[in-house]
């Protein structure tokens, strides 16, 4: 289902940047979860089965994160290069990142993160709209929703986050 998924920003830029991958806490709600169809379903399974061991997911089902200076890295995260050390088996948080799946209440929404250094300068461009366009229509997909519905955990209550993310749609799961 995820294979298709197309990601807004180029890996090109992610590279460059210094935002992601990185959090402030160990139990950071920043961290991405790992969908168990996720797992079976990556390009890499043999891989993945071994990656994906029980000492790199913790109890809340996200990915643990590293101690690393004064915060902590994503466990697959390579801070010598700013690589990702599954990214062809990456979650799909990851891929859809700077677009985040929220929930208010009951109510599961689609964010975008502001402080994404691509989204400042594409900041409502046409290739914003389009791609804003194209999630809104991929959610709308009865696949996409299902998985939502299996995957709870992807809707991360993001509301002391609210000033750093702008509304792009709710999200109809029934
Ligand atoms: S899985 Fe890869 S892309 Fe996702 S947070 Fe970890 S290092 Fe970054």
């Amino acid at each position: 289902m995820l294979k298709d998924f197309k990601q807004f920003v180029p890996s090109s830029v992610c590279l460059k940047c210094d935002g992601c991958c990185r959090f402030k806490e160990a139990d950071s709600r920043w961290r991405p979860y790992i969908a168990e169809n996720e797992k079976k379903e990556a390009a890499l399974p043999s891989v993945v089965d071994k990656v994906f061991g029980s000492h790199v997911i913790s109890s809340d089902g996200k990915i643990a994160a590293t101690h690393c200076g004064e915060g902590f890295l994503c466990h697959f995260f390579n801070s010598k290069d700013n690589t990702c050390g599954i990214y062809h088996a990456r979650p799909f948080e990851c891929q859809l990142y700077p677009f985040l799946l929220g929930k208010e209440g009951a109510k599961a929404v689609l964010y975008v993160h502001l402080n994404c250094p691509f989204i400042q300068e594409q900041w409502n461009s046409q290739i914003y709209k389009e791609y804003s366009q194209y999630l809104q229509d991929y959610f709308r997909k009865k696949e996409v929703r299902e998985f939502l519905k299996h995957n709870p955990m992807l809707l991360t209550d993001y509301s002391a986050f609210r000033p750093e993310l702008d509304h792009v749609c709710d999200i109809v799961l029934e």
